[in-house]
């Protein structure tokens, strides 16, 4: 007998409430801030990826809503017919510029970049290497692609090596990597990843999503921070809605990358332009981080005070390097207890367990930000010392 839509629906749901992957997201009852309410709730906010506090910035508000009031609420079209605005390509050569990369396409999102790109670049015979914790949407990215695929262990450049000499071919070599890994908060190792890739001919690619806003001078990223940025064996994707506060994604290399992409990308060409607010809220973004480096000082202050004070608190935060700061808590049911009681001293983090993490890994993400007050890092830090002892973790 043919399923319902009903019992399909029900077995799936059942089969997620039984393995407890059943999600009910929060709901925040105000912006996106450092301190907000979420569920009724006034807590400090851990759990964004607003590393610049740019969200709900009045600098992003005011040029997103001139450029409403000029340009419109929509683009109109995609990008190939009629939805290629003047602000579009003048904020693709201001983010650029700022990438020093000589060209940029935006897409509509982190997640499309990464399908529009790997699926246009790679074809049949290509060889695409890609580190076993890369994003999501690299792994549906790399689905699209007919090339043969191979993962390399985490981080593991002998590893990442070995695959690169048993697969040799005449097609193109890829190398994929996060710049930023978003669960561990580690860099990756782009001085040795773009050497290794460079001995066996093999391109570069980064999605500098958790990068890009958090490293190298005024937040350019992770290519930058490893000076990279002008080579032309390097590509670098990444998002405009982690530190950069509102939504899209970008693809930034030489000039011929960007005119494939709009030739043959098929999120470019076949879903709506961003609107002009968007574009207007971005550009907003790129002038300020440029224009006051107070942004990325405290950012950088904040994360070092704030993963100190867990280290000597007795926490293991997983070696991160970066402003995400994991910390350690073992099984799922345990990380998840811990949120709800962090919750409960008006701390909202988030924990997250298999299979987002490995087993016996789960782990509260804490993303600390520009506009985190130390008020607000030592509440946060004082509820982690009650909660830690608590559970037995501390
Ligand atoms: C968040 C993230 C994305 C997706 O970006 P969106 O703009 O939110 O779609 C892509 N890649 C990585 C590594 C990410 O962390």
């Amino acid at each position: 007998m043919t399923t319902s839509l009903s019992q399909r629906l029900q077995a799936e749901l059942t089969g997620l409430k039984d393995s407890g992957l059943l999600i009910h997201p929060r709901v925040l009852d105000q912006a996106n801030r450092a301190r907000t309410s979420v569920d009724g709730q006034q807590v400090v906010n851990l759990a964004s990826n607003n590393y610049l506090g740019f969200a709900d910035h009045p600098a992003l508000k005011e040029k997103a809503e001139a450029y409403l009031r000029q340009w419109g609420a929509g683009a109109g079209a995609v990008r190939t017919i009629a939805g290629t605005l003047r602000i579009h390509e003048d904020f693709e050569e201001q983010l650029a510029q700022f990438k020093h990369t000589g060209s940029a396409l935006v897409l509509q999102s982190g997640f499309t970049t990464n399908q529009g790109v790997l699926g246009t670049l790679l074809k049949d015979g290509d060889l695409v290497v890609s580190d076993e914790l890369n994003h999501a949407s690299i792994i549906d990215g790399l689905r699209l692609a007919k090339a043969t695929k191979k993962v390399f262990k985490h981080a593991d450049m002998q590893d990442l090596e070995r695959v690169l000499q048993e697969n040799d071919t005449d097609g193109l070599k890829l190398v994929v990597t996060d710049g930023v890994f978003s669960m561990d908060g580690d860099i990756a190792h782009l001085d040795r990843i773009v050497t290794i890739a460079r001995r066996y001919g093999a391109v570069t690619y980064v999605d500098d999503a958790h990068g890009s806003g958090v490293l190298g001078e005024a937040g350019r990223g992770t290519v930058h921070h490893f000076g990279f940025d002008h080579a032309d064996d390097v590509i670098q994707v990444g998002t405009l809605s982690k530190a950069w506060g509102v939504v899209g994604g970008y693809a930034a290399g030489h000039h011929d990358l960007r005119q494939l992409l709009i030739n043959r990308a098929r999120p470019y060409l076949f879903s709506t332009a961003q609107p002009p607010a968007v574009v207007g809220a971005l550009s907003a973004a790129l002038e300020l981080v440029q224009s006051d480096p107070s942004f990325m000082e405290r950012l950088w202050d904040n994360t070092r005070f704030f993963k100190a004070e867990l280290h000597t608190l007795g926490f293991d935060i997983m070696g991160s390097q970066t402003p995400i700061t994991p910390v350690l808590f073992g099984e799922t049911e345990t990380a998840f207890e811990a949120s709800r009681q962090l919750f409960r001293e008006g701390i909202f983090a988030v924990g997250l367990g298999f299979p987002t993490v490995p087993r016996g890994q789960a782990r509260i993400r804490n993303i600390v930000t520009a506009e985190h007050t130390r008020e607000d890092l030592e509440k946060a830090l004082a509820a982690y010392g009650k909660v830690g002892k608590a559970l037995g973790t501390i």
